[in-house]
């Protein structure tokens, strides 16, 4: 069967490899009999699963020691809440940079729980410069998104608090990580939900200082508590299974692919091909994302008729490059191409992209 390039933005294409190996384990899990999705989750092959997985995460990101990593559920926009419920601790004032929808809306959840303060405010075009960043030192953390999935912006880099370098930094890495190094001693706190890069959707990984541990205070949920998850190995009930087997199938794969610096290398290439077509054929196709900020990983477009998107849209799948639509709130062409997209992909995409301009002038 030839699967047609998902370009979806999450959940997302998996590598066939994870897929098959999925398949096969499906009816017996190693010999047992049954199957992963009935293992109890207090049976050592769940433990099993865990233990690999968290031990993988560390040696793929080189997760210093003082780092605890949890797993929890909810996806991605608990951790917009769980973040203030945990980090302000005391302290009332947490810090955003806006660069587009997501931080956006993180910001917002935050504000159930204290006074924001916007370091940037962009109009999800591009990364601010650190110099751009105002934050004050009472804030009991900074938060971005390291890259806007619906608006294609990425930060070309880890940004840094001049101004207030104790403050800690917490990034929302949901949709590029595990896609490039990441120097994890920057941060408070890193989390990802799992659905784009890293598996399936329903697990979120944290990844956090153990000295940010402790900071929630009484009220705050028992599963809303990153020291419970801490406490408990990520197992203060019932933990979704089947997400964590996918996610270390996943952590095996990048291993067996080379690791984070030739994941990212084979982003640069692929997001490259489409960018290259876009600078090539203006006429046809425009970023308004600033060169140095423009994602790896969700190549963001619009094309200059605006009447030929559903046509772009409609022809692509006809030639077995799916889900391209842009979102529905900034409508135009998004390209996500996470781990699982093969480079073959994006230089079809890109050909694909020069022959629609030829026949579309
Ligand atoms: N943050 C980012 C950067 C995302 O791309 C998404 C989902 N697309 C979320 C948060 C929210 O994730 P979820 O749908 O799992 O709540």
């Amino acid at each position: 069967m030839k699967r047609p390039f998902n370009f979806a933005p999450g959940p997302a294409m998996l590598p066939e490899p994870v897929l098959t190996r999925i398949q096969s384990e499906l009816l017996d899990y190693q010999g047992l009999g049954f199957s992963i999705l009935e293992a109890g989750h207090r049976g050592p092959q769940v433990a099993e699963i865990m233990r690999s997985l968290k031990a993988r995460i560390r040696s793929l990101l080189k997760v210093p020691d003082n780092y605890d990593i949890l797993f929890c559920q909810g996806g991605g926009r608990m951790q917009f809440s769980m973040v203030p419920m945990n980090l302000l601790g005391a302290g009332t004032l947490s810090t955003y940079i806006i660069t587009g929808a997501w931080s956006k809306a993180a910001a917002k959840e935050a504000l159930r729980f204290g006074r924001v303060q916007t370091a940037y405010s962009g109009s999800g075009t591009r990364a601010p410069a650190n110099e751009e960043l105002e934050v004050l030192p009472e804030s009991s953390y900074c938060a971005y998104c390291d890259n806007e999935t619906i608006h294609g912006v990425e930060f070309p880099a880890t940004p840094m608090l001049t101004d207030a370098p104790d403050v800690p930094l917490v990034a929302d890495m949901s949709s590029n990580f595990m896609t490039r190094p990441v120097d994890v001693s920057r941060f408070g706190l890193i989390w990802a939900a799992a659905q784009k890069n890293f598996g399936i959707a329903g697990l979120s990984i944290v990844i956090l200082r153990r000295d940010l541990l402790g900071l929630a205070t009484a009220e705050v949920p028992t599963l809303l508590n990153y020291g419970v998850y801490s406490r408990t190995e990520s197992v203060p009930n019932t933990p979704p299974v089947f997400q964590l087997y996918v996610a270390n199938l996943m952590a095996e794969w990048i291993e067996n692919e080379g690791g984070l610096e030739k994941l990212n290398a084979r982003a640069l290439v692929r997001a490259s091909q489409l960018y290259t077509v876009i600078a090539e054929l203006p006429d046809t196709y425009v970023s308004h994302v600033a060169e140095g900020s423009r994602s790896r990983v969700n190549v963001v477009f619009r094309l200059r008729d605006e009447a030929l998107t559903s046509v772009f849209v409609k022809e692509a799948a006809a030639a077995g490059f799916i889900n391209l639509a842009g979102h529905r709130s900034v409508g135009g062409i998004r390209a996500s191409m996470y781990n699982a997209m093969p480079i073959e992909g994006a230089v079809k995409l890109a050909d694909f992209m020069r022959d629609f301009a030829v026949r579309h002038p």
